[in-house]
């Protein structure tokens, strides 16, 4: 007989970077789920869906060649037709693009759109740093130039955070200028570091030339200690810059969000104007949402001159913070009815009771497949149960069940028929 060749079991293991979502984590996914549906309901964003895969060429053309995203963490796929795409590394080209493409600037001006999905970026993971993880963005396109709309993505992304029961945030807030006000920052920049270009790490060296701006955001720990004394764009900014940036600050004020200045922060993509941000937390140093302005993106894309701005919530690392806090969660679905048989004929017919529950709405745990009425018991108080329904061979012959309450001990026994309306009765 031929020998079959056993398999190594890592072969079967999750690709680098890339994770499950289990069963036991799924109701956090869910509540999350539903958070970002209330939030975005609640401030008027209405759902777009573009696909994980796109073109190469929309995320060099507007998140940059010159980024981390595009230069080294891009999934490429490369299609029968020879066609370059991508797995998404984040969401917003796809929306602009979708936006250009639909002329959805019809629908709203300024145009409020929300997303949830999967991105993609060949990262080394690590803490809150996955290959595959999940984005919810808030995106207001069109309309005025206004610093509301700042505000109002800020709020968005801050309060989907707070509604997932984390507190302690705060949001870092920066610009970097407009066409108009950055190149007379990026000479200040560059002057600044001429000279000391050997104490630069390598990136950082070639940056210099191309983003001197992406200077201030590097890692490294050299160039982190020479950006200490760098200049700042405040001192550059011109009047409408200036303006917008304060204006904002004062929105955050408004509604009570806890800001505060970092005037290093430049985010890594190439397509953001003015307003900056990122979300933080006490005890954490990965962002858990940010995003900023991006005004000439629509307009790069070959639509018409459009202001817009948007933010994302990272949604691995909130799981992370909520685990790591261990917060616990009041809404986490119970199940609050459980079916308990004795006996074979009660456990075939439990089968009907169930189907009668759902025609009335109501949902039922179990577990038929155990016969030990002790087992079955013990499996409801672990469900939480609110109430156990007994239903044995006296029962099944008397056609009613029995409806324990598993908190004070109390127990009544009803017809069939009425099953349906004492359960909703004692579970009010
Ligand atoms: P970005 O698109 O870079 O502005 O990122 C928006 C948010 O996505 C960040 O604030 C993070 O919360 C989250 N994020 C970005 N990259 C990753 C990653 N590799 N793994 C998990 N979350 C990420």
């Amino acid at each position: 007989m031929k020998k079959i060749k056993k398999l190594k079991p890592e072969m079967f293991t999750s690709v680098k970077g890339m994770h499950d979502i289990l069963p036991q984590e799924q109701w956090l996914w869910e509540k999350m789920d539903k958070a970002v549906k209330n939030i975005a309901n609640f401030y008027n964003f209405s759902k777009i869906e573009t696909p994980v895969v796109e073109r190469v060429e929309l995320f060099e053309k507007t998140t940059g060649q010159e980024t981390d995203i595009v230069e080294k963490q891009m999934f490429t796929l490369v299609s029968k037709g020879e066609e370059s795409m991508v797995l998404r590394p984040e969401g917003t080209p796809g929306v602009v693009r979708a936006y250009i493409q639909y002329g959805l600037s019809h629908l709203g001006q300024p145009l409020k759109l929300y997303y949830f999905g999967p991105m993609f970026r060949y990262e080394q993971p690590q803490a809150g740093r996955f290959r595959q993880f999940h984005q919810a963005g808030f995106e207001i396109i069109g309309g005025e130039e206004d610093s509301l709309y700042d505000a109002q993505v800020v709020i968005a992304c801050y309060r989907l955070i707070e509604e997932m029961g984390i507190n302690e945030c705060s949001v870092q807030v920066n610009t970097i200028g407009c066409k108009n006000c950055r190149p007379a920052y990026r000479k200040k920049l560059q002057e600044y570091y001429k000279g000391k270009e050997k104490n630069l790490c390598k990136d950082c060296k070639r940056r210099l030339v191309t983003n001197p701006l992406r200077l201030l955001d590097c890692k490294e720990a050299q160039c982190q200690e020479l950006k200490k004394e760098a200049p700042i764009i405040l001192d550059y900014l011109c009047t409408n810059c200036s303006k917008h940036f304060k204006s904002t600050l004062e929105y955050l004020e408004e509604v009570g969000i806890p800001y505060s200045l970092n005037h290093y922060l430049v985010r890594g993509l190439d397509y953001y104007t003015g307003v900056v941000f990122e979300i933080m937390t006490t005890g954490f140093d990965f962002a858990l949402g940010s995003g900023g302005r991006f005004n000439d993106l629509v307009e790069l894309m070959g639509g018409k001159k459009t202001p817009a701005v948007g933010a994302a919530a990272g949604l691995e690392r909130l799981v992370e913070v909520i685990k790591a806090r261990e917060i616990k969660d009041s809404h986490r679905p119970r199940q609050r009815v459980f079916l308990v048989h004795v006996g074979d004929v009660a456990k075939r017919r439990s089968l009907s009771i169930i189907e009668l529950l759902r025609k009335a709405d109501i949902k039922v745990a179990e577990t038929l497949g155990k016969d030990s009425l002790k087992n079955q018991l013990r499996n409801a108080d672990k469900a939480g149960a609110d109430l156990a329904l007994i239903f044995g061979q006296k029962e099944a012959f008397e056609e009613n069940i029995i409806i324990r309450d598993l908190k004070t001990g109390a127990q009544e026994t009803v017809p069939l028929p009425k099953l349906a309306d004492s359960i909703k009765r004692k579970l009010q």
